[in-house]
This record gives structure tokens, sequence and C-alpha cells, in this order.
């Protein structure tokens, strides 16, 4: 079986232009955007070419920024001073802390103290709690951007043996309890489980999350299965590739999403869909 592509590309491009519609209908309410704060402290290259990269999104979906750089030598308290101001600023519905932050800060601490109405990444423990209950307000952004991958191809994801590859904090483990929510029926691998090929074998949809170049090989897939490679990892000749071997397990799987142009655009477009959405709610719009 040759796979059918799941086009990330394409399916942001779709959320982009719903939510500029979306945004143009808050700033007719309210008379403002919906509204993001970006932070970035240090000058990591591929941190700031992310945060370029969510901004121009943004532009693109009507989105208004408030765009912070700080420099390395930026202390906790200074940054948490400046999550503070954004937290109480009625024109700020969603703030973005960039990761990785300098070692001298604590990331959880940081994370922790961006208002949980405001948490358009989905980070802090109350709303990882929502989504553990069953009510969630906002998802984190890849693993949401995965579920809205896998619902493009109309296959439903309720009674499906569902593999996830990956137990972290922003991928895996949300990504299996918002299976879970939609009835899949859920098993979670990481580094530490016996005969991974055998568990991956029985899944209808495989998500792969372990950041391992092309470490899934065809025979670790179902016939006819869905594959979501979340991985982003470099080959020796410096190109991006996934956590999936993309050739040989596309014979195999019925979708299959590529990397570059799948995980990485959805990622983005989640975190301007939970902005906006976060600004429809505080404009009583939801
Ligand atoms: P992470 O925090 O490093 O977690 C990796 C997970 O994979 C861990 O749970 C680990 O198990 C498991 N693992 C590692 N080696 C394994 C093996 N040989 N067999 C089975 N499980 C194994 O990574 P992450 O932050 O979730 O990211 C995963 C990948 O997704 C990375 O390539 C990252 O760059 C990419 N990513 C992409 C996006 C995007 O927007 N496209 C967003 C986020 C992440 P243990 O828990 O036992 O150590």
């Amino acid at each position: 079986m040759a796979a059918r592509l799941i086009d990330g590309k394409a399916l942001a491009l779709q959320v982009r232009e719903r939510l500029a519609t979306e945004s143009a209908a808050v700033l007719a309410k309210t008379g403002m955007k919906p509204g993001l704060a970006t932070i970035l402290v240090g000058d990591d290259p591929a941190s700031h070419l992310y945060v370029k990269s969510k901004q121009k999104a943004c532009d693109a979906a009507g989105i208004y920024i408030d765009d912070h750089k700080l420099p390395a030598s930026t202390t906790q308290t200074e940054l948490l001073a400046l999550i503070e101001k954004e937290n109480v600023d009625p024109r700020i519905h969603g703030i973005l802390v960039q990761l990785p932050l300098p070692k001298h800060i604590d990331s959880k601490v940081v994370l922790e103290a961006v208002s949980p109405n405001k948490d358009a990444d989905g980070f802090h423990p109350y709303n990882f709690g929502r989504l553990v209950e069953g009510h969630p307000v906002f998802e984190a952004c890849t693993p949401k951007g995965v579920i809205k991958m896998i619902e493009s191809t109309g296959v439903s994801i309720e009674g499906k043996r569902a593999v996830v590859l990956g137990r972290s904090n922003i991928v895996g483990k949300p990504l299996a309890l918002m299976l879970l929510q939609r009835h899949a029926t859920v098993t979670i691998c990481h580094s530490k489980t016996k005969d991974l090929p055998a568990v991956c074998r029985e899944a209808e949809l495989l998500l792969v999350a372990i950041g391992k170049a092309k470490f899934v090989t065809a025979d670790m897939v179902r016939e006819g299965a869905i594959v979501i490679d979340v991985g982003t990892n470099k080959t020796p000749e410096g190109k991006l590739c996934g956590d999936v071997d993309f050739e040989p397990v596309s014979q195999k799987a019925s979708w299959i999403s590529p990397v570059p142009g799948g995980v990485g655009p959805m990622t983005i477009a989640m975190l301007l869909d939970n902005t906006v959405e976060s600004a429809k709610r505080a404009a009583g719009m939801l």
C-alpha cells in the first residue's frame, strides 16, 4: 500500500485562513485584535527562527504581537515581572515563552507564572490537569496539531488501537490523554518498553515523538496504519528528518505525515488557534 500524505503545511494554511476570519470577528466585537505576547531570552539562533515564523503566522491571521527579545543576562526576577505585566494586559490573550531558557532560569517556575487563562502553549500544570480530568481549556500545541492531522484523514479515532512513542510532558503524555478523551485505546511507549516493535505493530494509529532519526522502520508498522511523525532530527548531511523511515513505512501505512511539512506547521497553527480561542473566550464569544 502506498500511503496518502497528511500535508501539515496545507492544513495549517486552512487553519490560518479560518483564524483570520475569527480574529476579524473579535476585532469587530471588542475593538481589539486577539493578542499574543512572545518572550524570547538569549540568542539561540533556532529559537529566534521559531519565534520569527510564529510571529509571521500571527500577522497573517490578524493577531496582534507584543514582541519581547531579552538578553541572555536577563534575571529570573526580571522575566517573572514581564510575565506578570502581560498576565494583566487586556490586549494580550496568549503568552509564549520560547524554550529553552538560559540555564540560570528555572523553566518550571517561569511556565507556572504564566496565567492559566493566557497559557497559549498549554504547558501550565492547571491546563495539564484539566486535560487529565477530561475538561481541557488550553491544549498543548503539538499534540493538538497531531489530533487535527488524524481527524483530517476522516478516519474516526474512537475505538482505535493507538500507540504513542515517547512520554514527554509536551508531546507524548498530553497526546495520549487527547487520544483517550476521543475514545482510543492507548498505549504509551518509552525507552524502557520491552519488545517495542511488537507493541508498535498493534497500532492502527502510530504517533511517534522520540527524537531519533528514522527510528521507526517498516517492520514496526501495521499494514494500513496511520503514522504521524513528530520528530525533528538532522541527518549527517544536515537535512531535517523525522523519527520515521518515511519511504519504506509509507509503503505499509494508509496515511503518513512528512518531515518537514507535517507536524511543525500545525504546531504553530495551534498556537494561533489557542490565542484566538482565548480572545473569543475573553469576549464572551464561545
Ligand atoms: P523528549 O522530551 O526528549 O522525549 C523523548 C521520549 O522518547 C522520551 O519519553 C523517551 O523515553 C522516548 N525515547 C527515547 N528513545 C527511545 C527509544 N529508543 N525507544 C522508545 N522510546 C524512546 O522529546 P520531545 O520533547 O517529546 O520531542 C520528541 C521529538 O519531537 C524531538 O525530535 C523533538 O524535536 C520533536 N518535536 C517536534 C515538534 C514540532 O513542532 N514538530 C514539537 C515538539 C517536539 P524515556 O522517557 O524513557 O526517556
